[in-house]
């Protein structure tokens, strides 16, 4: 029997005012169900935000400096429980024990980085127009916060909202995403093992529709942090814009991996499969096109096509692979119909294009690692993100084309660029429409103190991660102390001044 997991409102553990459940599945094995998991609803959700909000005052007032105690040992129990929990995420979601240990890893980097600021939050002092008048701004809570979150770094992406929201003072209201719940809940035992006070962390598993938009629509939550597709980003921000509430959204992408004609091949090959294939391609910044220049087409396309036949397909647990399933079945399908979009569109199947049924993988969600040529800008497999193993490899004359084609997409989350030439390096830098451009190395891998989050429909203009991510999660506040005695008025006081 499957174990049964419950709710964490106002510091208990509850099963849901539904009384539904769903099943964790494990993808790659579909018959394992990692746990039984509450399909809460609007009551569940209402629970928990009256428990932030009743939560909240007494945490903003903690000083920040005691708020981030709880982080630093949070973050001490994360290392501590690495591996029980990188084991846990691959079960419920795929990815191999490396790339799962890379995830809780993110997340102890984030409580790390994050606890150190609970002795900064900086806000500026500067000098008033007036004399005898003191100016400054400083970071104030937003109050109750909703975080939306996916399944593809179920530890990471969760740490990434709940540590700066924590430090700034904000109450939380966390929804998983169903596909990843298990990761959550540790993340979540953890914070209560640290002394998180009663209702300032509140975890309620359940679907987008249902548990989701009840914590979208909750009157009392005052910013939804949200990440996952875009299509569902735009809803979110439609919702959050009639009711005026605060809303950041990290979306997906459709990212390139240039590589130039003075390019090290065998670098740009390794970026290119661990880019493409890493997390069986279901990262926001996955590389999923290969803008590469005619004049070494051919020999990183024989290279790269060589190294992807090698890539050892199964069960992420297991030492011995190299990628693991993807996440559903209708996700597996969803994979498919891209290739057969892509094969009507002319683009050239070099491998794969299947589902992958060897031996165990055919319990559970497997596709081959696909790789399609001659790719041109105006195939919708060059435009709509497919977040699964295809890349698509596109041939460009010169190294303004390259430009040009890899901001032909309305995304623009990650970009890479493979040359040794410094000029192109820097050009690339200024013109490549992306929040994240790599040089010489892939797509993915960044890290968790430099901002993070895309341009055009990748977002909505927030960063995560790095400094900049505390401008999502707290208010501005302007403060003028004014020490003259009388009455000094700015603007006009001044022009007579002066
Ligand atoms: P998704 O958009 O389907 O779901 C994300 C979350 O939103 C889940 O928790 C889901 O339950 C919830 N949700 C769905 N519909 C909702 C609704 N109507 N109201 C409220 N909540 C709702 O995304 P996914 O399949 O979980 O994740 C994959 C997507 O996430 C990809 O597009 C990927 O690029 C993106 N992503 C982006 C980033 C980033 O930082 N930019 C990081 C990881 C993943």
């Amino acid at each position: 029997m499957a174990e049964m997991f419950k709710n964490f409102i106002n510091g208990e553990w509850v099963t849901s005012k539904t009384g539904a459940t769903f099943n964790d599945i494990n993808p790659a094995d579909k018959s394992e169900i990692v746990g039984v998991f509450p399909k809460s609803g609007a009551e569940d959700i209402n629970m928990a935000v009256e428990a932030a909000a009743s939560a909240f005052d007494k945490w903003r007032k903690t000083p920040a400096p005691a708020r981030a105690e709880i982080i630093y040992k949070a973050e001490k129990l994360l290392r501590k429980k690495k591996d029980d929990i990188a084991k846990i995420a691959t079960a419920e979601m795929g990815k191999i024990l490396d790339e799962t240990k890379g995830d809780v890893q993110e997340g102890i980097d984030t409580a790390f980085y994050m606890a150190g600021e609970g002795r900064r939050l900086f806000g500026d002092t500067t000098p008033s127009e007036l004399k005898n008048k003191f100016c400054m701004s400083i970071r104030m809570p937003v109050g109750v916060v909703g975080l939306i979150c996916p399944w593809n770094f179920p530890v990471a992406i969760p740490s990434w909202k709940i540590f700066p929201a924590l430090i700034c003072g904000n109450s939380v209201v966390l929804k998983p995403a169903s596909d990843a719940p298990a990761s959550s809940m540790e993340l979540v035992q953890i914070l209560q093992e640290a002394g998180m006070p009663k209702g300032v962390v509140n975890l309620v598993h359940g679907s987008g529709e249902e548990a989701g938009m009840a914590l979208l629509n909750h009157p009392k939550v005052n910013l939804i942090s949200f990440t996952g597709s875009a299509e569902v980003g735009k809803r979110i921000g439609e919702i959050c814009g009639k009711n005026l509430k605060r809303c950041s959204l990290e979306l997906g992408g459709k990212n390139a991996q240039i590589v130039m004609d003075d390019a090290n091949i065998d670098l740009a090959v390794d970026g290119a499969l661990w880019g493409a294939f890493g997390t069986t391609g279901q990262r926001c910044t996955a590389t999923s096109r290969l803008i590469v220049h005619k004049g070494v087409l051919k020999e990183f396309t024989e290279k790269f096509v060589e190294r992807a036949k090698k890539i050892r397909i199964g069960n992420g647990l297991s030492p011995d692979t190299d990628m693991g399933p993807v996440i559903n079945e209708s996700q597996l399908k969803k994979i498919h119909s891209y290739v057969e979009i892509g094969k009507k569109e002319g683009a050239k199947l070099l491998m794969g294009g299947y589902f992958y049924e060897e031996g165990e993988c055919k319990k559970g969600f497997f596709y081959m690692p696909t790789i399609f040529a001659d790719g041109h800008p105006s195939m919708r497999i060059a435009q709509e993100e497919i977040f699964g193993p295809v890349v698509l490899i596109m041939p460009v004359n010169s190294f303004e084309e390259a430009i040009e084609v890899i901001n032909s997409t309305n995304y623009g989350l990650s970009s890479s660029v493979y040359t040794k030439d410094i000029n192109r390096t820097f050009k690339a830098i200024s013109d490549i429409q992306a929040g994240i451009t790599y040089i010489n190395s892939p797509t993915i891998g960044a890290e968790t103190h430099l901002p993070f989050g895309g341009m055009k429909n990748s977002g909505n203009g927030h960063r995560e991660a790095g400094k900049e991510v505390l401008n999502i999660f707290s208010e501005w506040k302007a403060v003028y102390i004014d020490y003259s005695k009388r009455l000094q008025k700015a603007q006009i006081d001044t022009a007579k001044e002066h």
